[in-house]
């Protein structure tokens, strides 16, 4: 057999050795790494530099043109800022960034349990109780990134959403089940990845598209002082509000095994977006408590000032697990 290859990258394999691919995104391939000297396993981003050829787009196929594999040096030294002042367990860390003539290399924690959106396909769809597992990490995350750092991620899907570790995962799946009960009795079989932290455990990863609305130290918008007007002020308010939209869109994917969102033709998917025209089809949603319903209703909402924030999230009773007063929610 052919021993498989992996590129070389001067600066990079200087301090750490590339070892397998993990995956790979819209702007960049993701290795898994060691550092040489400490022999800790991590994960490397690799993007390509933006360079005068690449910009014609020439180089491409033509079905690349649209989205050349290049990165812009200001948007990836955004990304680095964003993730340097972040420290949350549920979000990537990012321990070291360095760049060659080609590439740059943005060296983070690994997370060895793979895309939540993997799970989602290998499961066909999550109980309430593991979804809850799940969100509720996340909205701690979000919690961190919009009250705490001023951060808007902007893109919250499930390929951004990684297991730190392999999640142990019961046979008789697809069945509700309490998994983190189980999984707490099982924990030894598994390897947490670096960091450690427990089986189940979650982290938002990929900051490329987020963006500072305000400043963390003066709590003030970005770049304004007073001086903002009120689209701007309203803009960053509603800003957020792209993640928690994306997070009604996880949290409807992972109970039902597909997307609240669905069209073949991509004019009458945004005509839906846009209307807001999804349904809790039956029978799939029929076993679905109305609490559940109700935390996706509120994150799906078209309008940006209605939608639900990530203090409403947080004390929804879906996530707190208290049970709603029947005068509450139709
Ligand atoms: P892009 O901006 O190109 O989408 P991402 O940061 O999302 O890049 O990384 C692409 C993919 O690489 C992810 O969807 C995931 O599968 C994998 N990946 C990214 N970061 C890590 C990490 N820290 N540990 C393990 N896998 C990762
Ligand atoms: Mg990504």
């Amino acid at each position: 057999r052919r021993k498989s290859t992996l590129p070389t990258f001067d600066t990079l394999q200087f301090r750490y050795e590339v070892l397998q691919k993990l995956g790979d995104g819209a702007f960049s391939n993701v290795y898994r790494g060691a550092d040489r000297k400490s022999g800790h396993v991590v994960a490397i981003k690799v993007a390509h530099k933006h360079t005068e050829e690449d910009a014609s787009g020439d180089h491409l196929h033509p079905s690349m043109k649209k989205k050349p594999r290049v990165t812009e040096r200001a948007n990836i030294l955004k990304e680095v800022k964003i993730m340097q002042n972040i420290d949350h367990p549920n979000i990537i860390r990012l321990n070291d960034f360095m760049e060659s003539q080609e590439n740059y290399f943005l060296v983070m924690e690994l997370c060895n349990g793979g895309e939540l959106f993997h799970r989602i396909v290998d499961l066909t769809y999550f109980s309430e109780d593991l979804s809850r597992h799940i969100v509720g990490q996340l909205a701690q995350a979000v919690y961190h990134l919009h009250e705490e750092c001023g951060v808007v991620h902007r893109d919250i899907k499930p390929e951004n959403i990684l297991f730190n570790a392999v999640p142990w995962i019961p046979s008789e799946y697809p069945k509700r089940y309490p998994f983190d009960d189980v999984t707490k009795k099982d924990e030894g079989k598994f390897t947490p990845g670096i960091g450690g932290g427990g089986v189940g455990r979650i982290k938002l990863a990929d900051f490329g598209l987020s963006k500072i609305v305000w400043d963390a130290k003066t709590a003030t918008p970005c770049g304004t002082m007073g001086y903002a007007a009120p689209e701007i002020v309203t803009d960053q308010t509603y800003s957020k509000g792209v993640d928690m939209w994306a997070m009604g869109c996880v949290l409807y994917t992972m109970l039902c095994g597909f997307p609240p969102f669905y069209d073949e033709s991509i004019s009458a998917l945004t005509k839906k977006v846009a209307r807001g025209d999804y349904s809790f089809l039956s029978p799939w949603w029929d076993p679905i408590s109305v609490e559940a319903k109700d935390l996706i209703q509120g994150l799906l909402c078209v309008d940006p000032r209605k939608r639900y924030t990530i203090r409403q999230v947080l004390q929804h009773p879906w996530l707190t697990g208290s049970t709603m007063n029947k005068s509450g929610f139709v």
